[in-house]
């Protein structure tokens, strides 16, 4: 079904989380972000359009200044997204230019998806670029976001986004092959759920504790995210991005992940 589902879509929002970009040393994987590209690419060329939504300025903020890993303070941690969304941005940007692609950037905070004037911006920016050939890459501007004005995950912004440029299919990437009955990395006997019709009737029957080690919402940011987009008929994916050629094995069949079916249609 996911094969099936990535075949007829052609507007694509694709989710990478922090733990999918960060190595086990805790520095970002440009070797992962390079193969990405190049999956991307070949999916452009295929005539898909993407918009990526990529996590990690954190882990390439500590990666770039590591002597500041101690501190906890809010105002390092901001600095620390300051310096890191560079050193991220720089990483796609170098990856997409070997396939002659440009890159934009837009950070963006939960108050410019409640004002209707910069709504209407986002989308006309995402539109112009996405029609120009250049791969759109979101995230969230933790440099100036605090608590109560936060989205607060990628899970959620990227759903938003999914919404605000009519998508057809949102793609979240995690360190997880899908949804599980309980929490995989405690529960070797967990079991995958391939197929989600209602989130709700799931939330009911599954335990949903734990994050990975650079992870922010866990399962449950990744579940209201497909309600959010469910909502608008828009189909969710969530799949392991840590697999070799993750989006290519994806879009070939080889490996599949679990489909959330937008609420508006059936498959
Ligand atoms: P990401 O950085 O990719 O967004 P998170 O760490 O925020 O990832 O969320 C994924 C984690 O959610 C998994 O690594 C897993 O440990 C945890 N988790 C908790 N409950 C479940 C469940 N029922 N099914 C799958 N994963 C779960």
């Amino acid at each position: 079904m996911t094969q099936k589902l990535l075949k007829r879509a052609r507007k694509i929002v694709i989710k990478i989380g922090s733990n999918t970009l960060a190595k086990e040393d805790g520095k970002i994987n440009y070797k992962f972000i390079c193969d990405f590209a190049a999956q991307c690419a070949f999916l452009i060329e295929s005539g898909k359009q993407i918009v990526l939504v990529s996590s990690g300025a954190q882990v390439a903020g500590l990666s770039t200044i590591d002597c500041w890993t101690r501190k906890t303070d809010i105002h390092y941690r901001q600095a620390l997204c300051a310096v890191g969304q560079v050193e991220l941005m720089d990483n796609w940007r170098t990856a997409f230019a070997n396939f002659g692609i440009h890159i934009g950037q837009l950070l963006l905070t939960k108050e410019d998806f409640s004002d209707e004037h910069r709504t209407l911006n986002m989308r006309n920016t995402l539109f112009t670029l996405v029609d120009e050939g250049v791969v759109p890459i979101i995230n969230e501007n933790d440099s100036v976001s605090f608590d109560e004005i936060k989205i607060g995950d990628n899970d959620n912004l990227s759903a938003l986004t999914a919404i605000l440029w009519n998508a057809d299919l949102l793609l979240l990437f995690s360190d997880i092959d899908g949804v599980y009955d309980k929490n995989p990395k405690n529960n070797p006997d967990a079991k995958l759920i391939p197929v989600v019709e209602n989130v709700a009737d799931l939330r009911r029957g599954i335990s949903t504790g734990g994050v990975s080690s650079f992870g922010t919402g866990g399962i449950e940011t990744k579940l209201e995210a497909a309600e959010k987009v469910g909502a608008y008929g828009i189909d969710m994916i969530l799949a392991n991005g840590s697999f070799p050629r993750a989006l290519a094995s994806l879009a070939d069949g080889s490996i599949h992940g679990t489909v959330f079916i937008g609420d508006s249609h059936g498959i």
